[in-house]
This record gives C-alpha cells, sequence and structure tokens, in this order.
C-alpha cells in the first residue's frame, strides 16, 4: 500500500454523515426546498404489538424442528420500516408470516442486504441469556453503513432483540431444556420499488427468532477444504468485514462443491501468499508450537483484524479474550496473518497442537483435517471429541453462554410470563 494520504476517506465521510443527522431536531437534508422535517429515530420503546394465537403451534423438539427444509420460527417477529423522508417508523411485533416487496425492490437487485446472528441460551439455572448482544447491534450498525441502508442507535437495536426474546423466550425455550437455544436474525433490506443504482430511500429492519441445528461436533471434527485458486471470499478494500449478504451468495458454489468432496466449509486463503483467513463463515483458530528460531512458544494464532478481510467475530473476539486472562501461563494468543505454508510447515515439523473454527453458528468446533491442493493436514484432536485447548475455551466460554458462571457477557433478559 502507498503511503499517500487520501483526499476523501468515503466510508469515514458516509459515517460521518449519518452521525450528523442524529438527534436533536436534526434533519433529514432531503429538504427539496421545503422547510426540513425531523427525523424520526429508531425508538424500541414505540414498539407496538399484534399477537399471534400462541395455542396454534406446538414447540417442536429440535429434531423435528431440524429435519425438514424450512427454518422453523417462533410466533412473532419483528418488523420496522424507514423512509429517507421522515425516518424510522414504529417497530411493530407481529405474527410470523412472510414480507411483502416490489420485485423492484433495491435489495432484489443491488443486494442492499445485511444481517447479524446471535443465539438466545436457555440457562442450566433456568435463565435466558443472550451473549454480547450489544456487540452484534454495534456490528449491524456499521454493516448497513457500508451498503447504504439507514443508520440507528444500537442499543435501540439491542432493546428490540430482547424484547422478541422476552415475548417468545418463555413458549420456545422452555425451562425444561436447559442447554437449548434459538438463533436470532436480525436483518435489514433496502425495500424502495425503484430500478437504478441508488441509495435505497426505504428499507425495512425485521428479526426473527429460529431453530437451528447443533453445529458443533461434527462426526470426527470439521473438515476444511482450501478455496478454489480462482476464487477469493474477500479481498483488501471490499467489504469481507461487513456481514452483508454480498458476501455469502458467491460463496457457496465452492462450499459445495466442497461437500461433495467430504469436507465441511472452506478454509477462505487469500492472496499470492495464501494467507489463512476463515472457516466458512467462521473465524480460524490454530495452536501451534512456534519455530525453535521464533522462541518456540505454543500460540494460539487467528488472522487479524486491521486489513478488514476478515468478520470481527463476537465468539473471535471472547475467544481471544479469554484465552489472554485464563491461558496466559500456557499460550501466547496471536493475531497476524500466517499462511498455508505455515501451516504446512508446522504439519511437516509435528508442531501442530489443535484446531478450531469458532462463529455463533459453529459455536466453538473442532478442526480435524485441512486439504489443501493435493496435500492433507491432519491435525490432533486430543483424547475425545477435542483437543485440551479447544475444549477448555469452549466450556469457559459455554459456561457463560449457559449461567454456569455469572459474567458481564451474559445478559439476562426479563421474560414475560410462563
Ligand atoms: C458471522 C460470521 C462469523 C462469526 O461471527 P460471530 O459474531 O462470532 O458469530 C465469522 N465469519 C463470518 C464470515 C461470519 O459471517
Amino acid at each position: 500500500m502507498g503511503a499517500q494520504t487520501q483526499d476523501v476517506n468515503l466510508t469515514q465521510a458516509g459515517l460521518d454523515h449519518w452521525a450528523a443527522a442524529q438527534p436533536n431536531g436534526k434533519t433529514n437534508g432531503h429538504t427539496n426546498g421545503h422547510a426540513a422535517q425531523p427525523l424520526q429515530l429508531l425508538d424500541a420503546s414505540k414498539l407496538t404489538f399484534q399477537y399471534a394465537d400462541s395455542t396454534a403451534r406446538e414447540v417442536p423438539t429440535e429434531a423435528e424442528a431440524n429435519a425438514g427444509l424450512e427454518t422453523i420460527c417462533t410466533d412473532h417477529m419483528i418488523t420496522c420500516k424507514w423512509k429517507a423522508a421522515s425516518g424510522w417508523e414504529k417497530p411493530e411485533m407481529v405474527p410470523y408470516g412472510p414480507l411483502s416487496l416490489m420485485p423492484t425492490a433495491s435489495v432484489l437487485h443491488y443486494a442492499t442486504e445485511c444481517f447479524e446472528g446471535l443465539k438466545a441460551y436457555r440457562g442450566f439455572d433456568g435463565k435466558l441469556r443472550l451473549f454480547r448482544p450489544d456487540m452484534n447491534a454495534k456490528r449491524m450498525l456499521m454493516s448497513t453503513l457500508r451498503i447504504s441502508l439507514p443508520g440507528f442507535e444500537p442499543k435501540e437495536l439491542e432493546k428490540l432483540i430482547l424484547a422478541l426474546v422476552a415475548q417468545d423466550g418463555p413458549k420456545w425455550l422452555p425451562r425444561s431444556r436447559p442447554g437449548s437455544f434459538l438463533y436470532l436474525r436480525p436483518a435489514m433490506i433496502g425495500t424502495q420499488p425503484q430500478l437504478g443504482v441508488q441509495a435505497p430511500k426505504e428499507a425495512l429492519l425485521f428479526i426473527t427468532a429460529s431453530f437451528m441445528p447443533r453445529l458443533d461436533l461434527p462426526q470426527g471434527g470439521m473438515r476444511l477444504h482450501t478455496n478454489p485458486e480462482d476464487m477469493v471470499r474477500a479481498w483488501v478494500g471490499g467489504f469481507g468485514y461487513a456481514k452483508v449478504g454480498a458476501n455469502y451468495g458467491p460463496s457457496l458454489l465452492a462450499t459445495q462443491e466442497a461437500k461433495e468432496r467430504g469436507f465441511g466449509q472452506i478454509l477462505w486463503l487469500y492472496g499470492p501468499e495464501g494467507y489463512c483467513t476463515e472457516a466458512g463463515a467462521s473465524n480460524f483458530f490454530m495452536v501451534w508450537r512456534a519455530k525453535e528460531s521464533e522462541g518456540g512458544k505454543l500460540q494460539l494464532i487467528t488472522a487479524p483484524l486491521d486489513d478488514r478481510l476478515i468478520l470481527d467475530g463476537v465468539t473471535r473476539r471472547s475467544v481471544v479474550q479469554i484465552a489472554k486472562e485464563r491461558l496466559a501461563d500456557e499460550i501466547e494468543v496471536v493475531e497476524r496473518k500466517y499462511t498455508i505454508d505455515e501451516v504446512l510447515e508446522a504439519d511437516k515439523e509435528g508442531r501442530i497442537v489443535e484446531a478450531f473454527a469458532a462463529g455463533t453458528a459453529f459455536f466453538v468446533c473442532p478442526v480435524s483435517w485441512i486439504h489443501h491442493r493435493g496435500q492433507d493436514v491432519h491435525i490432533p484432536m486430543g483424547k475425545g471429541e477435542m483437543g485440551q485447548y479447544t475444549s477448555k475455551i469452549k466450556n469457559w466460554v459455554g459456561d457463560i453462554m449457559y449461567g454456569n458462571e455469572q459474567h458481564e457477557w451474559g445478559v439476562v433478559v426479563d421474560e414475560l410470563q410462563q
């Protein structure tokens, strides 16, 4: 990269523009010669309720819920419309069901979509918790602004997520099922029904709660196949760091191909150097012993955030922090670029200790095998299902999620009824 400074930083300019249009009688900038209207902010306290008949559907078992081809959602969802001229309308809690969109809606043509993924956990102490939802809400704002969707106060999104879980949690995540979870999916789409490549002037925020299969213990560990030579998931200057739908559709071809060959996910490499970035839609970690020439220490290594290639995972951050706090005597946590050749070399020298993928969907999932262009790296899985460090980290984070450890990362939901 050159050392020249940019004359205009468009990303920052976009964020500043949004910030300037915030509270205290700020205007929308679309005055068209008329007096400016105050813009309505996203306001969770204005949530309206239209209840579903909660006796109409029974709660399936996890196995039943995940057996079909359709994600089973709970009784309700939250929706909220936005218009450039007036801002956010009142958020609504409504029965789960189809959305109505014009075929010319922005999202259907220009991928003006972003999303979040987090879980609600039924604790072993009977309480219902979210895990660091503030981080998801902030990341969602970053994603929306990246694709010219409207901004909002992250705290308000967090309150809406909590409201949905407070409503549907008691029935759909009953106290009789400690250790289970629901998957929460906030998303935003550009809905303005006008063709033409432009920032949408209408948008819709919605939040669903649903079942999702447990993905953290695939038989024999997760197997990774490196990406085809002619594909990358993300690139410097791109949007790999944002949870925008446009990152995922184009990755499915390689993933499907890998699955047909018996692998679970793609290990996405980047650049001619083959930097290891992410495992499917999860962050990727390895435990290895550094070369003697580099100190020979045990390291937990993962790709860095600074070049904005990878998604800044909440699970990744939590793993990094907890390993720094609780494994400091044994392991050095390293966030740096590292290549597949370094992995192959470490394997030849017997320095690989463990590997795992980390994300909300896969939680902390042991990786047992990496296939890279005719070469195979078999990774130790410890005595049982996973190695000792993977296991320790997974248990520490899991204990916070399920209330075995009281921790500020576990946010207790104030449930309604039942
Ligand atoms: C969502 C996601 C992750 C994991 O993020 P979490 O916040 O831990 O769920 C990692 N990589 C990609 C590409 C993702 O989309």
